[in-house]
């Protein structure tokens, strides 16, 4: 008999997560609480095991029609002399700048529509509550269904509600003390292949990056303690991005007054959540929230923490219990095609990259 999965969100995890599971044999539902599919996001690299999970998903040259172009990475003055660079070339292609990149939404495309053939995808609709019978979860979503599955698979990012209500206390916010506001804007003279990153005094920064799609694509990064800034409304955010960065110089003008007309605009405070676990009983976290400060490689481990080389043999045993995490570690994102259990990596055991925004990383 087919074992019925739910997962929420779908973003980048949830759908990767999906197409596998249903390789595997698993009837999948996939419940998105927004109304229509999320369009926006930046430039998002692909590299390392993120490309080994789209090169297995048969997705890697559906990416490379949609690449970027990005040749490198300009650190400039306000001049707009440039004071370093990082090429695509470097590093073999696995540098800061990835030989394959790609947007965001068209990644996240790209993965809903390669799964919508193995899944049952329902938007507009969120867990409202859940409990683990031991052999089952019931759920009640808030449109008032009520279904019960063998496991549910929460992929709701950093803000996810449905962890909170499983984990409780166990979930541990840490603020990166970094804000960061997305959006696309019209190309400008300077804008061409290459990215350019301009630090301002005042731990304020601004990074601009070429598309596909004929617009550019800005970052504003300020460096501030959290003061709440990600609950204001848009308008507001804008105002103080407006404030903030009135004396930045080098290209800033232009881009805060493309901030009225951006139609995609995504601010946000960057933060890490810590968990002394990823699983309990049924239900497990997958994406984003148990493994990456927000952003920074953060699809990679999203997409490889979908990949469920490891899950299925281990999910037969029901061996999903505190310290194995069938789905999450990074372990099982060596593209092993054994089936295997997980086990947990101790405190220390996983290089920590910077967070977005940092001195020593790059913006997504
Ligand atoms: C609109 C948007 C823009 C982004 N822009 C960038 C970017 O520019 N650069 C970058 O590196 N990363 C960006 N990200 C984040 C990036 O997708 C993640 O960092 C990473 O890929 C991990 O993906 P994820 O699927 O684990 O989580 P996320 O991508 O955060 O997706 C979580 C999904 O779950 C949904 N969700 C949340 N709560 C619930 C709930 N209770 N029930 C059902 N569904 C729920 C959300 O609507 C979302 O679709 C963006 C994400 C979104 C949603």
């Amino acid at each position: 008999m087919k074992r019925h999965v739910l997962i929420t969100g779908a973003s980048i995890a949830g759908p990767a997560l999906a197409w596998w599971l249903d390789r595997h044999g698993m009837a999948v539902t996939v419940v998105e609480r927004a109304p229509s599919f999320r369009d926006g996001g930046q430039n998002i690299d692909v590299r390392g095991a993120g490309r080994k999970v789209v090169q297995r998903m048969g997705l890697e040259d559906a990416i490379r029609q949609r690449t970027t172009h990005e040749e490198a990475i300009a650190f400039v003055d306000e001049r707009n002399n440039v004071r370093a660079r990082i090429g695509a070339e470097q590093f073999r292609g696995n540098g800061p700048v990835a030989e394959l990149e790609i947007l965001r939404s068209e990644l996240a495309r790209l993965l809903l529509d390669h799964s919508r053939g193995s899944a049952n995808y329902i938007l507009g609709d969120r867990i409202a509550a859940l409990r683990d019978r031991g052999d089952k979860v019931d759920v009640r979503f808030e449109r008032g269904d009520e279904r019960e599955y063998d496991l549910v698979i929460v992929a709701e990012g950093i803000g996810s509600s449905t962890r909170e209500m499983q984990f409780g206390d166990e979930v541990k916010r840490v603020p990166l003390d970094l804000y960061i506001a997305y959006f696309a804007m019209p190309r400008g003279e300077n804008d061409g292949n290459v990215s350019r990153w301009f630090n301002a005094p005042g731990g304020r920064s601004v990074f601009l990056r070429p598309d596909n799609l004929g617009t550019t694509r800005a970052a504003l990064s300020l460096q501030e303690k959290p003061r709440g800034y990600e609950k204001l409304s848009q308008d507001e955010q804008k105002a103080l991005l407006k404030a903030r960065f009135a004396d930045a110089g080098w290209e800033t003008p232009r881009v805060l007054a493309a901030l009225d007309e951006a139609k995609d605009f995504y601010f946000e405070s960057i933060g890490q959540v810590k968990m002394p676990r990823w699983s309990k009983g049924r239900v497990v976290l997958v994406g984003e929230p148990p493994t990456a400060p927000r952003r920074s490689a953060a699809w990679a481990r999203a997409s490889r923490s979908s990949a469920p080389m490891c899950s299925p043999a281990s999910w037969r045993e029901a061996t999903i219990t505190p310290g194995h995490s069938p789905l999450t570690s990074a372990s099982c994102a060596l593209m092993s095609t054994r089936p295997r259990t997980c086990q947990r990596r101790g405190r220390g055991s996983r290089s920590r990259k910077p967070g977005p925004g940092s001195p020593s990383s790059r913006p997504p």
